[in-house]
């Protein structure tokens, strides 16, 4: 029988982020069809408000690695935290929300326990009693479902694909673990952040809205003029208002190493598609981006679309979006941002 762990970190607030209140609920359901129950192992620096978050998710057990030397992402004290409560729950399954700070530590943690780790899992089910996950290959093009005989088998969950656990109901005891940290464990010393500003702060994963801006921003308009700066106004104006979270087209994010005008806040880390990312959001608006193929192979998970473009024949009007607008994104994005301000 299997012996399911659920494994997270909290966040300097001390709550579980997102995606681990996701994978939460992911570990519930599994359990439930595997016929078995699952055990809770928390790291972090003080893990009270978690212990609340996890209420009544039907775990049996929970253990946690708890201190200030765990109040960071550092891999050194991570991976013991880690391999602690692997081992105190004897787990053969470890369904891991996909963090950053936690992707970076999974793959050694499996190897270091002799098990196996899959990324990116975008769907678990259980099948005739045996646990399959679905993971996507070339881009999102290909999807796999398969499974592992060797244990124990690490899962690393991406976002936005179990509802988020509401914690409610009755709380069970926490356990917490002693991890010892030898000299070389604590040798990396965390500073502390340094955030980017609010106005180049412009990824967020957890945004309703993905706003995409193509190079048609800063391409010569109707005037036989480009309007760079007008074009930042807006979008940054609509961001602000709306807290969506901006991604681009490759031509945009490319122009800065041609010469041509650029936005300033856009980096490479914007790009959506083929060569960049595959974001989740409930809503996507593309505007000013003609809606190629590479570019739209990255709006896979994106559940309901919307493009402004001058072009009635651009790629978004080959059924890639659920509604196009054949108008000017700069009047329609400063009628929008109008509205947003009434
Ligand atoms: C191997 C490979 C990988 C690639 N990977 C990626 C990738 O990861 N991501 C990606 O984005 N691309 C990728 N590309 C490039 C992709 O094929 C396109 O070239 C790119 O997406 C085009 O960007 P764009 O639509 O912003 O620019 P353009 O093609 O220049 O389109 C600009 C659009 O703006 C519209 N426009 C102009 N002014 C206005 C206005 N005022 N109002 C409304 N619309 C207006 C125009 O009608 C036009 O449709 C890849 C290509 C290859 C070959």
């Amino acid at each position: 029988m299997e012996t399911v762990l659920y494994l997270a970190h909290v966040q300097h607030d001390g709550t579980l982020p997102r995606v681990a209140l996701e994978t939460l609920t992911a570990a519930g359901e599994i359990s439930k069809n595997l016929s078995t129950s699952f055990v809770i192992g928390l790291v972090g620096g003080d893990l009270k408000k978690a212990e609340a978050q996890v209420r009544g998710s039907g775990a049996s057990k929970m253990f946690g690695v708890q201190g200030e030397e765990f109040s960071h992402s550092r891999y050194s004290s991570d991976i013991l935290a880690v391999e602690a409560l692997v081992r105190k729950a004897n787990a053969t399954v470890i369904l891991v929300p996909a963090t950053s700070r936690f992707a970076r530590v999974l793959p050694g943690a499996a190897v270091r326990l002799n098990g196996r780790i899959d990324t990116h899992v975008s769907g678990i089910k259980v099948t005739g009693g045996k646990l399959e996950i679905q993971r996507w290959y070339y881009r999102q093009r290909l999807v796999s479902t398969f499974s592992r005989a060797v244990r124990p088998w690490f899962l690393l969950v991406d976002s936005g694909i179990f509802p988020t656990w509401e914690g409610k109901g009755a709380s069970i005891p926490m356990e917490i673990l002693k991890v010892d940290l030898s000299d070389s464990a604590n040798k990396t010393e965390v500073l502390g952040f340094e955030s980017p500003s609010s106005s180049t702060q412009t990824i967020r994963p957890d945004a309703k809205l993905l706003f995409v801006a193509g190079a048609g921003w800063t391409k010569k308009q109707g005037d036989g003029k480009t309007h760079p700066k007008e074009a930042e106004a807006i979008i940054l104006g609509f961001l602000s208002k709306t807290q969506a979270s901006l991604g681009s087209s490759k031509s945009l994010v490319d122009q800065s190493s041609e010469g041509e005008p650029v936005l300033g806040f856009m980096s490479h880390l914007n790009q959506v598609g083929q060569t960049g990312s595959t974001p989740r959001h409930p809503k996507g608006l593309s505007t000013c981006c003609h809606g190629e193929e590479p570019h739209v192979v990255g709006w896979r998970f994106i559940n309901e679309r919307r493009a402004v473009n001058l072009d009635p024949n651009c790629g978004w009007a080959q059924g890639k979006t659920d509604v196009l607008y054949v108008a000017d994104a700069f009047q329609v994005m400063t009628k929008v941002n109008e509205l947003l301000n009434s």
